[in-house]
């Protein structure tokens, strides 16, 4: 696949692989929603539509009044991808996946799958969100939602 080239930068040693997102105005909520442990998305408050990534207006109803409202932070994966490239060689393969929430209709977030090995992703598999703090965000993450397991220490 002729995926971007990293011009060749330097990994950075704090993140192995993440860059957080920089915060304003308009994304700030979202990055720490999961303060709570809730899931949030910008909604118009006119025709109920979620909106993301946040925008200033509503691309239904043209409504400027916007909040964000909760979600259920369940969801399935509608597509995703392996990644194999080692960082500092020791990182496992991770699974960025696009995952479709049930509130809305192609309401869906680009995140990581984690909780499970790779090779146990699939298309349509349920997941929940579960939030990893880098400080000064939350970062929204996916892991199996299945049936209760025993706890893994
Ligand atoms: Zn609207």
């Amino acid at each position: 696949m002729g995926g971007a080239q990293a011009g060749g930068g330097e990994p950075d040693d704090a993140a192995p692989f993440r860059v957080l997102p920089a915060l304003d105005d308009e994304n700030r909520f979202f990055w720490t929603s999961g303060q709570d442990g809730c899931l949030r998305f910008l909604r118009c408050e006119g025709c109920g539509y979620y909106l993301h990534p946040p925008s200033p207006r509503c691309p239904v109803c043209g409504g400027t009044e916007l909040a964000p409202a909760a979600v259920s932070g369940r969801g399935e994966v509608f597509s995703f991808t392996v990644n194999h490239q080692p960082w500092d060689g020791s990182t496992e393969p991770y699974v960025v996946a696009l995952v479709e929430l049930p509130e809305q209709n192609g309401l869906r977030l680009t995140t990581n799958v984690v909780g499970c090995a790779a090779e146990d992703v699939h298309i349509g598999l349920p997941v929940r969100v579960r939030f990893e703090h880098r400080d000064p965000v939350w970062i929204p993450l996916f892991e199996p939602d299945g049936p209760a397991e025993p706890a893994v220490p």
